[in-house]
């Protein structure tokens, strides 16, 4: 729902990339940086601001209140210099895993790392499994300042409630899975390599499809419950199920009341959001609690309104779709790379050619530069398709909640209060890396947005 959120970021077609970076490459995790501007709450608006705006009070707005997205001057300080730091971390966290990882080959490292695996034993996969957590454990140790730090700030400015225990605990987590995650797609694409040396490359993708794939489909299962706790929507909120029965039958794509969840964000953080996740039968809507808290009930309807979009759109089928081709060019650009790289520096590092174990620290290297350049493309992607959701969030919940022009623009207006969404960002900021068009844009257009009196026909719902 809000700007550059790592849930969405995670979650979506950048779900399965970011799925895939996040647990095989290293920085990857790369929450430290993508969390940056997602993160949480303001614990207490109303003791913090001189003037706060109405966040903690839903009522009824009146139309034509909200036409532009306002801060007390404290809360725009807060929210410039959050922001600010939250890019800075961003290019450094990418930055620095390029550093520790070039320093890894040139100081032998890699090479190391593999002659003590092999010296473990014959067989290929333990090889990995002693390979892999050694190189990626060491990496992450390095980012983990700037993850700390990260959530030190989150802390500070009360986006965050999450004490240290249970981050840390969280990390550990987040480093066993993608540990295995990254073991298992290491050995695939070893076999693959030692099969096919010239198209490793396209049989590692066909491979890498399909368990990346099941990864998304389990985790809303058995992934996603080891960091938060959910249950279905309709346990608490009946009302809401069934008002949101009425905007899906409305739209012609009803979605099942089972198919909707509440995330008790409330035990980490203040923030709100919501997000879809899963594919096919794990495919599913989610509402932080917090939001429910947080907003009125008609602004809670528009944040799953702007969610439904993006199920009925089919936002993950064709962001898996972008993301495979994506991948598909990422792994061809990284054979060719990692041989132009063992061609010049080799030697210096030790790595006796690209079946050796201590090549896919060099492919982590590439991976890691293109995942940097390539975020425009898929941040200008989701972009869109964020664009899109508001759109239909805004036709869907049209002439069953009064006002809803406004309705909208007030809870964008309440979303950045919250989240300290950066009033002004620069453009090449959110050219780079925003998943999400800047809040004060998408609440001026929802403000805006009126197909009806002009007898236009609505875009999504007519
Ligand atoms: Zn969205």
């Amino acid at each position: 729902m809000s700007s550059l959120r790592l849930h969405i970021f995670v979650r979506r077609f950048l779900g399965l990339l970011a799925l895939f970076f996040c647990f095989a490459a290293p920085h990857l995790r790369g929450q430290s940086v993508h969390r940056l501007n997602s993160s949480r709450l303001v614990v207490n608006a109303l003791q913090l601001d001189p003037d706060p705006p109405q966040s903690n009070q839903p009522r009824a707005p009146t139309r034509g209140e909200t036409d532009q997205y306002r801060l007390s001057r404290e809360r725009y300080d807060k929210a410039v210099s959050y922001s600010r730091a939250g890019y800075t971390l961003y290019f450094i966290s990418y930055f620095l895993s390029a550093v520790v990882l070039l320093l890894i080959l040139r100081l032998g490292v890699a090479a190391r790392f593999r002659g003590i695996a092999e010296a473990a034993s014959d067989r290929k996969w333990i090889q990995c499994l002693v390979f892999v957590p050694l190189l990626l454990l060491l990496t992450d140790l390095f980012e983990l300042p700037v993850r700390v730090y990260w959530h030190a700030l989150s802390l500070r400015y009360q986006q965050s409630i999450q004490h240290w225990g249970s981050w840390i605990v969280d990390w550990a987590k987040e480093e066993v899975l993608s540990i295995g995650l990254a073991g298992l797609l290491v050995f695939v694409l070893t076999f693959a390599m030692r099969r096919s040396p010239r198209r490793w490359w396209f049989y590692f993708w066909l491979a890498a499809l399909p368990i990346l794939l099941f990864f998304f489909f389990i985790s809303p299962w058995f992934i996603d419950p080891l960091f938060n706790h959910f249950e279905p929507l309709a346990k608490e909120h009946p009302q809401l199920v069934t008002s949101i029965g009425r905007l899906t039958q409305r739209a012609g794509v009803p979605i099942p009341g089972d198919r909707m969840f509440l995330m008790r964000a409330s035990e980490k953080t203040n923030a709100i959001n919501a997000y879809v996740t899963g594919i096919g039968a794990s495919k599913r809507v989610v509402i932080w609690d917090t939001a429910i808290q947080k907003t009125s009930a008609d602004e809670t309807l528009f944040i799953l309104g702007h969610e439904l979009g993006h199920y009925v759109l089919g936002h993950i089928a064709i962001g898996f779709s972008f993301f495979a081709l994506a991948l598909l060019l990422a792994l061809y650009v990284m054979f060719r790379a990692l041989h132009w790289s063992l061609q010049r520096w080799g030697a210096e590092w030790k790595i006796h050619g690209p079946e050796d174990l201590a090549a896919i620290a060099v492919l982590f290297l590439w991976l890691e530069i293109l995942s940097f350049i390539s975020s425009p493309i898929a941040n200008g992607f989701s972009r869109m398709q964020e664009h899109a959701a508001d759109v239909y969030g805004l036709e869907v919940i049209h002439g069953l909640v009064p006002n809803s022009e406004e309705v909208a623009a007030h809870g964008f207006q309440v979303l950045g209060e919250l989240d300290l969404a950066d009033p002004n960002p620069p453009p090449f900021i959110t050219f780079w890396l925003y998943s999400h068009p800047p809040l004060a844009e998408r609440l001026v257009f929802a403000h805006a947005y009126d197909p009806w009196s002009k007898d236009e026909p609505p875009k999504y719902v007519k």
